[in-house]
């Protein structure tokens, strides 16, 4: 949420340039990203990124009391939205991030939000989702999302060897449970808006 600074944490952990690979422009996940240098995302949200308010990145929607210690003097949850944080290189669906140790493939995964994407690692089979899929209630109901670009993201993912998901919200999993929260979904449950009034 960038509520706190980041970076230095990050980069005592390895000392190579970091770049901050987002995967969509909702503030907890985007919150932060102003505090990097180099700020990828994808081309359907870069005017969110460049251009944000409450309603936009869904800040709006934060529940002030879920933060617990004030980041700062003056600090106040029902106003707050964070910094700026135009991309400075945009992303599709194909793309390589080739870290030169690791490569990651980039894959356009709509549906939670248009421009959300996902890290491919063939591999190892590591594949990081933000919020298009995580082991919860999927959040398909947002202003911007589209619940039937959700299905075909996830029938997509379904299909991956995968070995572990590391998701946006809550713990990773392995294929088999990908597989289960993805068929859940697909038939009706884990979504917020359950109950469906139509067959996806
Ligand atoms: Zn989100």
């Amino acid at each position: 949420m960038g509520l706190w600074p980041i970076v230095d944490h990050i980069a005592a952990l390895r000392e190579r340039p970091v770049i901050a690979f987002c995967t969509h422009s909702h503030h907890d996940h985007a919150g932060g990203l102003y505090q990097f240098d180099k700020r990828l995302g994808h081309s359907a949200e870069a005017k969110i990124f460049a251009e944000h308010t409450r309603e936009n990145t869904v800040t709006d929607l934060l529940d002030p009391a879920v933060i617990k210690t004030a980041p700062y003097r003056g600090f106040d949850g029902t106003i707050w939205c964070y910094p700026p944080a135009p991309l400075t290189r945009l992303v599709t669906e194909g793309d390589v991030i080739d870290l030169g140790d690791r490569v990651f493939q980039t894959l356009h995964l709509p549906g939670h939000s248009p421009g959300s994407v996902g890290l491919w690692e063939a591999e190892s089979g590591l594949l990081f989702t933000g919020d298009a899929l995580y082991d919860g209630t999927l959040y398909d109901h947002l202003y911007h999302s589209v619940p039937e670009k959700l299905c075909d993201s996830l029938r997509r993912l379904r299909e991956l060897p995968v070995s572990t998901v590391h998701a946006g919200h809550y713990k990773s999993f392995d294929k088999f449970r990908m597989q289960t929260v993805i068929d859940e979904y697909l038939s009706g449950q884990r979504s917020m808006l359950c109950p469906r009034s139509r067959t996806l």
